[in-house]
């Protein structure tokens, strides 16, 4: 009924997560707050398992884009189930370590690293260094060479493909700031570079295409232009790349109108396409990794509110307020994403009222969705909006001082907080 399996409607008419009626949590936990379902997590990881087992025998591994979703619990059970982690920054490797998770499984990416996360990164020996560009690679080959080290490291490639997605979250085209263009030939002098450095080990390949995409043919393309890289690389420089990273980008459900593919479909065309380019140039089957950030924990989560403020605007709108907004889901004034909202205490009702969801920030631009369907709306109701699981809390601000909501964590039925409600003082903590 609703786009995740986690959610359902209990005989009172409200909307469940986990088996925990939300209009319980709301009271318990206060508003807004985003509450997730582990299991759905859980089984994301093994679902992502299960597909590199079935058609790539487990040669390879999924590894968590942590901007998604990043706190010490979050780390916890990713490392429980085996995943990798991405990071792409010295704040989110640093919540990774405190977490106990293993540096080996973590790529750290980000198009323009400090000196000290690079240091940082290599203290701690984390499994790659994703260069972005030429001065990333000095830097890193500085630093490796003064710990007298050398640095595992992978290459971030444009591989110049459309992925018919928002053009703010797209970046396999060669107009972005992120990695090296194959088409100019920039990737190939770059390779060619970064093999030439006494301190750095050139073990993988990297592209990301984008995100939110749906079709599965974006990303064979993208696996086979990769392996045309990988042959490249062999036949100019004689060394041959073993790893391939094909980053993340898989599209989830936020409204009735997306529609996700399985896992399985995508890996099965894309390992065929890969092992079949592998065959073609007779190259040993690479290992892969891929960066799912979304597809992990974005269904897992929902956020609610209370409603405050209902105004109607005659012949224009029906603005309904909210008790938070931008700062805890700056999505729709940042990409007008789409997210289905519905009155969780009346989440059996039918959704005959158009309404604008507004937050409370000053801003106009503060809205959650516009013209969306809900049941009739009344000052007290609870306010659900679904799969807000990933890029909320990680990008939720402290705009007009509003403190940052908790995370409710369920698993089987039982809920506890993984983060804290920011209170007032802490809001004032690094203030002098
Ligand atoms: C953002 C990002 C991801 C994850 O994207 P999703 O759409 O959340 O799956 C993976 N890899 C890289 C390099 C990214 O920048």
């Amino acid at each position: 009924m609703f786009v995740s399996d986690c959610l359902k409607v209990n005989e009172k008419g409200h909307l469940t997560i986990g088996g925990c009626d939300t209009v319980e949590l709301a009271k318990t936990y206060g508003t807004p707050v985003y509450v997730m379902d582990e299991t759905t997590i859980r089984n994301a990881c093994r679902a992502y398992k299960k597909s590199f087992d079935m058609y790539y025998g487990g040669n390879g591994m999924a590894l968590f884009a942590s901007k998604a979703l990043n706190c010490l619990e979050i780390c916890r059970i990713i490392k429980e189930e085996g995943l990798g982690l991405d990071v792409v920054s010295g704040g989110e490797l640093y919540t990774a370590l405190k977490a106990g998770f293993p540096a080996e499984k973590i790529h750290f990416h980000g198009n323009n690293k400090t000196s000290d996360e690079i240091r940082m990164a290599l203290e701690a020996k984390v499994g790659r260094i994703v260069l972005d560009n030429l001065y990333e690679l000095e830097t890193v080959n500085q630093i490796a060479g003064e710990m007298g080290i050398s640095a595992d490291v992978s290459m971030r490639i444009k591989p110049g493909i459309d992925a018919h997605t928002h053009s703010f979250i797209r970046t396999g085209q060669i107009d972005s700031k992120f990695g090296f263009a194959l088409e100019t030939g920039e990737a190939m002098e770059a390779v060619k570079k970064v093999i030439s450095y006494p301190h750095i080990i050139l073990k993988e390949v990297h592209c990301h295409i984008g995100s939110q995409i749906f079709d599965i043919d974006p990303f064979v393309h993208a696996a086979e232009v990769m392996m045309d890289f990988i042959q490249d690389i062999r036949k100019q420089t004689g060394v041959t790349i073993e790893c391939l990273n094909l980053g993340g980008g898989f599209g989830i459900q936020y409204t009735k109108e997306d529609t996700p593919k399985s896992y399985d479909s995508y890996m099965e065309k894309v390992s065929q396409a890969v092992k079949s380019k592998a065959k073609e140039y007779q190259l040993p089957i690479p290992y892969i990794y891929l960066e799912p950030g979304r597809s992990i924990v974005g269904e897992a989560g929902i956020t609610l509110y209370r409603v405050g403020g209902i105004k109607e605007i005659p012949n224009i709108r029906t603005y309904v307020s909210v008790d938070g907004g931008m700062t805890d889901n700056p999505r729709y004034a940042l990409y007008k994403s789409g997210y289905t909202c519905l009155i969780a205490n009346k989440a059996a009702q039918p959704a005959a009222y158009k309404v604008t969801v507004a937050g409370k920030c000053c801003e106009s631009g503060d809205l959650i969705q516009e013209d969306t369907m809900i049941a009739q709306p009344e000052v007290g109701d609870i306010l659900a909006v679904l799969s807000t699981g990933a890029y909320n809390y990680s990008m939720s601000s402290n705009y007009n001082r509003i403190p940052k909501p908790p995370i409710v964590m369920i698993k089987e039925g039982q809920p506890r907080e993984i983060v804290r409600r920011q209170s007032y003082e802490d809001l004032i903590r690094n203030d002098i």
